[in-house]
Order: structure tokens, then sequence, then C-alpha cells
């Protein structure tokens, strides 16, 4: 006795392949969207800084070069947008590569302290010139090898850092926490008492070019790629971003890592 007769076996057939081609046509659609989407967004982020520099060198192309401290003036703020232009184009790459798999991680044991110290090294300048200084909290008895990609993670620290930085009040407070729990893993927290991320946005800062407040981000020179950098990043590291942010008081990111023993 037949359980399914041979019509009935076709008919099934046919129905999971076009419902395999309608999934098809559905994935292709949403990908179109997502391209569309995606150039709308860049073509839109590049043309303010490009908008920027032009409307400058056209003034001073304008008569405004005759005019000494006008003329500085106007070509430092065309340099900045360029450098800002840069800059942009710099981190789409980087998205870019990671997003299509062209970027390699290349893992290697190191002391992630010594890393810490170095990009807080890096961004003491900028932190001093707002009157706010970094700080570093560790156990000196404790080690924090890890083994990890070290150029991408010395990125990460950079972006969370000096978005506390960015985001923050003159005089403000940075502060970086690491932390090793039982030889396991090592925990890193970067903590700024700045006025905080609304719930609503939460969510949403680690997409590409979403910002809280788009002219605040620009003039601070933000791409609004860094947090999706750094999601992509440690997603390769098979870790995560976490954050909490308490409006008015400050936000604390943290990501993890493993100790290397
Ligand atoms: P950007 O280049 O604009 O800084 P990011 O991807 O690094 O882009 O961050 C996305 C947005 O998240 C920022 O534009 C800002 O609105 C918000 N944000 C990031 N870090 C902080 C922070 N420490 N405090 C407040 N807002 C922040």
């Amino acid at each position: 006795r037949l359980s399914i007769s041979p019509l009935k076996k076709i008919n099934k057939t046919i129905n999971s392949y076009a419902l395999s081609k309608n999934k098809e046509i559905e994935t292709l659609q949403k990908n179109a969207a997502f391209r569309r989407e995606f150039i709308a967004d860049i073509s839109h982020e590049l043309k303010t800084p490009i908008f920027a520099a032009q409307g400058y060198i056209h003034t001073l192309l304008d008569g405004a070069v005759e005019d000494k401290s006008v003329r500085l003036k106007f070509l430092k703020r065309a340099a900045k947008s360029l450098n800002a232009l840069d800059k942009l184009v710099q981190d789409l790459l980087t998205l870019n590569q990671m997003e299509s798999g062209v970027i390699k991680f290349h893992f290697e044991a190191f002391d992630l302290k010594e890393v810490i110290h170095e990009v807080i090294e890096e961004l003491e300048h900028k932190a001093s010139k707002r009157d706010m200084l970094i700080r570093f909290y560790y156990d000196k008895e404790k080690q924090y090898h890890t083994f990890a990609d070290k150029d991408k993670i010395f990125r990460v620290c950079q972006n969370l850092i000096s978005n506390a930085i960015k985001y923050n009040h003159d005089g403000g407070e940075v502060e970086v926490h690491l932390k090793a729990h039982k030889g396991q893993k090592l925990t890193v927290e970067v903590k700024d008492n700045g006025k905080g991320i609304p719930p609503e946005d939460l969510k949403r800062i680690f997409e590409r070019f979403y910002r809280v407040e788009k002219s605040r981000s620009r003039e601070k020179g933000g791409t609004g790629l860094g947090l999706a950098i750094v999601k992509h990043i440690l997603e390769g590291h098979k870790s995560k971003i976490s954050v909490s942010s308490t409006l008015g008081k400050g936000s604390i990111f943290s990501f993890e890592l493993p100790a290397e023993k």
C-alpha cells in the first residue's frame, strides 16, 4: 500500500520548490532594498563634508581670500571638512571589508592592560583639552593576558574611550575598569558621566550612521560608524558589546575577552 500517491508526491515537490523560490525572491528583494538604502545613506553622509568644504573654498574664491584672518579661518574649516571626509571613507572601507569577510583576524597573545595604556596615552591630549582625566583601574597583582586580534582590540578601546570623551561635558569623568575573573575571562568597562543615551536610541546606536544627535556627532568629527565597527570586531572574537546608560548621569560600555593562562 502506497502511503502517498505519486500525484500527491509531485504536488508536494512543486509546492516546496515554489516556496523556496518565493523565499529566494524575497531575500533578493530585501538585499536590493538594503543596498539602495545603504547607497542613499552613504551619498548623504559624503555630501555633508563635501558641501561644507566647497562652501568655504568658493567663499574664499569670491573675495574672502583678501582678508587674512578670514582666509585662515576658512582654510582651517575646509581642511577640517576634508579630514572628516577622509575618516568617513576609511571607516566605510573598514566596515565594508568586515561585512564581506575580507578583513582577516590575526589572533595573538598579548597584555590587554598595555593596549589600554597605549590608547589612553594617545587620547590624553584630547581629554586634557577639555579638562578631563582618563582614570584607569586594574589590580596590580593580577595578569591581564588575552588571546585576540591586538590591533582590532586597540581600535575597540580607542572608539569607546574617545566616545566617552566626545559625548561628555567639559571637566567630565572618564573611567576605564579592567577586571580579571577567576582566570577565565577579562572584562573592560568604559564609563563616562556625560549626558547619557535615551532608552529608545540605545538599541540603535550600533547601526551604521545612527546618531543620537547628528549635528553634535559631526561637529565632534564623528562618522556614525564607530560603534558598528566595534560590534563587528567583537563579533569576530565571539564576544559582544553591552551598554547601559542613564539620562543625565552617563553611560557604561563593556565587553569581554578570554583570559590567556
Ligand atoms: P560617532 O562617530 O557619531 O561617534 P558612533 O558609532 O561611535 O558614532 O556612535 C553612535 C552614536 O551613539 C553617537 O553619534 C552618539 O550619539 C552615541 N554615543 C556613543 N557613545 C556615547 C557616549 N559615551 N555617550 C553618549 N552618547 C554616545
